[in-house]
Formats: structure tokens, C-alpha cells, sequence
């Protein structure tokens, strides 16, 4: 891997810069659409290309139990099977095995847990995680963590947390052992839960292996904690990591939340929303989402955005016909999820070029006047936006502030 900051915002920690992998050269900060199963769900690798994606994520778990390790062997690769000339991300299995499993029992060893065909105990130990991801051969690679949810409290989030550290240096001993450096880049994950002082412990031994690992992730968060926590502790991991190493937040996707954590010197994100809300016929804008469903598009024969540059709004794809189609013809969901990730990859392209400029700050005040107008603004964002020196009211005196998570999507008039 190749890392260079190119800029630097003057006034948030936000930044732009170029990663080379193998496969392609990625700018940052960039979404990355998640491919579950080898395919994001409604859309071929040549669209994905066409949109201008360099870097998608695959899930291990996933692929580990289906096709498997050896037929992934036998494409030569996880980029072959799925015909992704680009970058290529891997989760560890860790994250899927606590959720999806149905009993998952964590002991220094590995993760022991109850095979989904036979029901046989399995165990994934953090060396295995790191086989199969080599066998998978994505680009960057993420070390096994014990995974604990952010609503977890008391000694089970400490002991994860340092267990997660022991993993790691299980993780770069596999790694390195097969000769993998430089070839996949393993990215350490920062756990510590909604506790500073964990987070603290655990950034300062990570920090302390920077030598041995291409990159961070900060994990164990969205799941569901208060959002004025949350930013907090993005806001508190992305200060301490280091500068000349990428940064990753795990499972975020709401355009706010990535513009936030941008802005707290966030690099990379990914999540299912996008492509899953497409498939339940949420259209994605720069002002606000947009529910398809709703008998007010039924005569409306405008795109779902005039400006958006995505095929299925250039090409004249109506908000009628995907207000007929959406939810019944998978033709919809294709055409939705198109644009979705292309809003994403907006969002994202609009973060670098501002920042290029030196008008992020102004970008952030204008994207937030736009998508919530008057719906207001979650006031966790302009808290965390503060703390970084943007006051998103600047020159809107009047928009509103709202407490919670914000954004309450209208579904009164779905059929
Ligand atoms: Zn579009």
C-alpha cells in the first residue's frame, strides 16, 4: 500500500488522500459499497465500474461458508469469482459470527460457534481469519476482534477490548508468517466500546504495532448508541491514530454520519444502507431521501434528481414508472441502488474537492441547509462540527435544530 495525504482541511481534521493497492489507486475519503456475498446486491461489477467505485467490501463469513475456501482457490481469488478488477476490502468474520450465529461462545482462543449446516461446534481463531482472507486475497484485510455491542457495559467491554489487542498481534504473526505484507494490507481494529478510557488503552497499543499494520479501523460503534457518544468517539480514535496511516469507520452510511466523521479526520466507510434502503424504495438526494413509494410520484415524470449523473437519471428513468415498479420488479431496485451509490460516491467526491479548495467548511453548511432544511439539524451534528471549528448555522440563522438522531423519513402516504 501506497498512503499519501494530498491536503488537508484548515479548519476540521478532514483530509484527502491517495491510496494505491494492488488492484487499483483509491481517493480518500471514499464510501465502500458492501458486496455480501461476491455481488452487490442489484448491481453488475461493470456498473459498479461505470460509477467510478475502486474499492468494495466482501464479508468472510459469507464467502467462507459459501462457495468456500476452495473454490475461491480454484477462481484464483475472490477478485476473479466476482469479475472486480479493482480494490477489494475483507471484514474479519468476526462481526457476522457474533451476529448471525446462533450461539457464538468467545474464549482466548478463538470464537467458537455452532456451524450453520451441521451444527457441529466450529472454532475461528484469529489465525484462521487471516488464512481465509488470504485465500480470498483482498486488498486490505482486517484483523479478528472480539466483537462486543456498543451497548455493552461493564468488565466484558475491557476484557474484549484487550483481548482484541491480543488478537492483533495473532493476526500480524499469521501475516506475516505467510509472507502477505505489502501484497494485503491487515488493518488493526480500535475497540474499547463507549468508555474514553478504553479507547485510550487500546489506541495506545495499537498505535504501538503502526509498523506492522497498513491501516485502522475504529469498530464497535453503530450499533445503536447515542449519536452525541458515538461522534465523540470517532472524534476521540481519529485524533490519536496516525496521520500517515488510513483511517476506517466501521458500518456508517447515512450521508450526515460520514460527513461528520469526515470532518473528525475519517478516511473510509462503508455500510448496507444504501443499497438495502434502495431495495425498499428510498431514493437518496442532496435534499433529503426521497420514499418512491409515495402516491405523490405517481404523475411526476422528472428523474429522482435533475442533477445527478447516475444512469438511471440521466437516461430518464421517471419517479413515475420507479413509483409503479419499486418494491415489485427487481428492474427498480437496480435502477435505485445505481443511484444511491452514486449519491454516496457524490457525498464523498464533493468532501475531496471542497477540501481540495479550502471550502469544506462552507460545503458542510450548504450540504446540511439542503438535506434537512426545514426538518432541522440533528443536533449531535452541529455539536460535533463545532468541536472541530464549523458552526453549520453560519449564515443560516434560522434553520432549526432537533434532538435526536434526526431525519424522520415520511412513509404517511405509502400505499
Ligand atoms: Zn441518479
Amino acid at each position: 500500500m501506497q498512503f499519501e495525504v494530498l491536503a488537508t482541511c484548515h479548519t476540521t481534521r478532514a483530509r484527502v488522500s491517495r491510496m494505491t493497492l494492488a488492484h487499483a489507486t483509491t481517493n480518500l475519503p471514499t464510501f465502500m459499497p458492501v458486496a455480501t456475498q461476491a455481488a452487490i446486491k442489484g448491481l453488475t461489477p461493470q456498473q459498479m465500474e461505470a460509477l467510478g467505485v475502486t474499492l468494495i467490501l466482501n464479508n468472510t463469513y459469507h464467502l467462507n461458508l459459501r462457495p468456500g475456501i476452495k473454490v475461491l482457490e480454484a477462481a484464483g481469488g475472490a477478485h476473479h469469482f466476482q469479475g472486480w478488477r479493482h480494490n477489494l476490502l475483507t471484514d474479519s468474520g468476526g462481526f457476522q459470527l457474533v451476529s448471525l450465529s446462533k450461539f457464538t461462545k468467545i474464549t482466548e482462543e478463538g470464537a467458537l460457534f455452532a456451524s450453520p449446516f451441521t451444527g457441529e461446534p466450529t472454532m475461528l481463531t484469529p489465525e484462521e481469519s487471516i488464512s481465509i482472507q488470504h485465500a480470498i486475497g483482498a486488498d486490505i484485510i482486517m484483523q479478528l476482534d472480539d466483537v462486543v455491542s456498543s451497548l455493552t457495559v461493564g468488565p466484558r467491554v475491557e476484557e474484549a477490548m484487550w483481548r482484541s489487542v491480543r488478537w492483533l498481534d495473532r493476526c500480524i504473526e499469521r501475516h506475516e508468517q505467510a509472507g502477505k505484507q505489502g501484497v494485503q494490507n491487515l488493518f488493526a481494529i480500535v475497540q474499547g466500546g463507549l468508555d474514553p478510557a478504553l479507547r485510550d488503552a487500546c489506541l495506545e497499543e495499537m498505535v504501538k504495532r503502526k509498523d506492522r499494520v497498513a491501516g485502522y479501523a475504529i469498530g464497535g460503534l453503530s450499533g445503536g448508541e447515542e449519536k452525541d457518544v458515538f461522534w465523540r468517539i470517532i472524534a476521540q480514535c481519529a485524533a490519536k491514530l496516525p496521520a500517515d496511516r488510513p483511517r476506517y469507520s466501521m458500518g456508517i452510511g447515512f450521508a450526515e454520519d460520514l460527513l461528520v466523521c469526515v470532518a473528525l479526520g475519517v478516511d473510509m466507510a462503508d455500510c448496507v444502507f444504501p443499497t438495502r434502503t434502495a431495495r425498499f424504495g428510498v431514493a437518496l438526494t442532496f435534499k433529503g431521501p426521497l420514499n418512491l413509494r409515495l402516491r405523490k410520484h405517481a404523475k411526476d415524470m422528472g428523474p429522482i434528481d435533475e442533477n445527478c449523473p447516475c444512469p438511471s437519471c440521466r437516461d430518464g428513468i421517471s419517479r413515475s414508472v420507479l413509483n409503479h415498479l419499486v418494491t415489485r420488479e427487481t428492474a427498480a431496485a437496480h435502477a435505485v441502488t445505481q443511484h444511491n451509490l452514486c449519491f454516496q460516491a457524490q457525498v464523498m467526491g464533493r468532501a475531496r474537492d471542497s477540501i481540495l479548495e479550502g471550502t469544506f467548511p462552507q460545503y458542510l453548511r450548504t450540504f446540511f441547509s439542503d438535506y434537512f432544511g426545514e426538518n432541522g439539524y440533528p443536533e449531535w451534528c452541529v455539536n460535533a462540527l463545532r468541536s472541530v471549528g464549523v458552526d453549520l448555522l453560519e449564515g443560516y440563522p434560522n434553520a432549526k435544530v432537533v434532538k435526536g438522531p434526526g431525519m424522520k423519513w415520511d412513509y404517511s402516504d405509502a400505499p
